[in-house]
C-alpha cells in the first residue's frame, strides 16, 4: 500500500471522517473507474492457443501507447500477449 494526499473542502472532510473506512472506499471508486475507462481490468485466464492452456494475464500498457494482456505461459515457457481487436 502506498500513499497519496487528497484535498477536501470542510464539509466533505467532516462526511469523511464518519465513512468507517475511507480509503477502502477510494481504492474502490478508483479500481472502479480505471475499469470503466479501459486503463485497468482485472486479471484474467486467457487461452494460449499454442499449447491449449489457460494462462493468467495483466492488462497492461504496451510500448505503442495501447493495452494488451500480457502472461507468462509456464507450459511453452515463454511470455505471451494477447491482441485486442
Ligand atoms: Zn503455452
Amino acid at each position: 500500500m502506498r500513499n497519496k494526499m487528497i484535498t477536501l473542502c470542510p464539509t466533505s472532510y467532516e462526511l469523511s471522517k464518519k465513512m468507517p473506512n475511507f480509503s477502502a472506499w477510494v481504492r474502490k471508486m478508483v479500481l472502479e473507474n480505471g475499469q470503466k475507462t479501459g486503463i485497468s481490468k482485472p486479471d484474467r485466464e486467457m487461452l494460449h492457443r499454442e499449447c491449449d492452456t489457460f494462462v493468467v494475464a495483466r492488462w497492461q500498457h504496451t510500448m505503442n501507447g495501447t493495452y494488451a494482456w500480457f502472461g507468462y505461459c509456464e507450459t511453452c515457457e515463454c511470455d505471451v500477449r494477447w491482441k485486442v481487436r
